[in-house]
């Protein structure tokens, strides 16, 4: 699943082709992307709309949508159409330049651009709500940013604080800290020398300012290098950057640790599989 370095990838690229731009037509072929919402009306409330921003919260594409150009010349500003819509990836979406196999929707711009969006196994989501609507969505989902200033040591010690949790699983959280999935889960416990499996209630304030680091750290690189092109999400027609090249542990169960050499071990933490080494990480 494409974590935050992947979706800010995807938000960098998306961002620069279509903001300030106008979608002339909107198609949307899967009605799972919409669900609840028919489809037809989620494309019919696109068309027409400016895009003025695209912005990221957690793994959430956020495209903030502004006034109907069309309509904006016979409406009061008081009738203002701005709109939000909520896309998350999930498992393979991800937005094309160019045509593309599972196509699932696509984006007309008024400058000519063809935006598809695809995705193989169908879970990703594009739900448009109202700003506020938005807000609590996203407000009630994730906690702080781990790149912004409201994610701290204090803040992640109160958040595993008798928490009898792996910390792993707490991390994975998206409530204690939006964004991080398996992949850097992984890599920030592995440079944080901290097991995946200790209880998070349990770990001093200086393995949680270890900790702390190690995810801003391992999430800066991830987006450095433009994200990670792995298994799940890397697809013939687009996908991510070289992250996957400076992995230490994920994906590399049985390899022997880059510090230690002892053989790095995989196990299931939080259903999640999980690679670590015994020696260099300790409860
Ligand atoms: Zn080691």
């Amino acid at each position: 699943m494409p974590e935050l370095p992947e979706v800010e990838t995807e938000r960098g690229r998306l961002a620069a082709r279509i903001e300030g731009r106008r979608i002339s037509v909107a198609r949307i072929d899967d009605p799972r992307l919409t669900r609840p919402e028919e489809p037809e009306w989620v494309a019919a409330r696109l068309s027409g709309e400016r895009v003025e921003a695209v912005e990221r919260r957690g793994k959430y594409l956020v495209v903030r949508l502004g006034e109907n150009e069309n309509d904006s010349q016979y409406e009061s500003e008081n009738d203002s159409q701005s709109q939000v819509l909520l896309v998350h990836l999930r498992m393979t979406g991800g937005f094309r330049y160019a045509p593309a196999s599972h196509e699932r929707a696509v984006l007309e711009l008024d400058d000519g651009t063809r935006i598809a969006y695809r995705d193989l196994r169908r879970f990703g989501t594009w739900l448009l709500l109202d700003p506020e609507e938005a807000e609590e969505h996203l407000g009630i989902r994730l906690g702080p940013e781990p790149l912004g200033r409201r994610f701290t040591t204090a803040y992640l010690a109160g958040r595993l604080a008798r928490r009898k949790a792996p910390v792993k699983a707490a991390i994975l959280d998206q409530r204690v800290v939006a964004g991080v999935g398996n992949i850097y889960a992984d890599e920030a416990l592995f440079a944080a020398k901290i097991h995946p499996a200790a209880p998070a209630g349990r770990l001093s304030r200086a393995r949680i300012a270890r900790l702390h680091a190690a995810v801003v750290a391992a999430l800066e690189a991830g987006i450095e290098a433009q994200g990670a092109s792995i298994r799940d999400f890397r697809t013939p027609d687009g996908g991510y950057g070289s992250a996957q090249e400076r992995f230490l542990v994920y994906g590399r169960g049985g390899e022997p640790c880059a510090v230690c050499g002892t053989v790095l071990r995989r196990t299931v933490i939080a259903q999640r599989g999980t690679v670590y080494c015994p020696h260099c990480q300790r409860y």
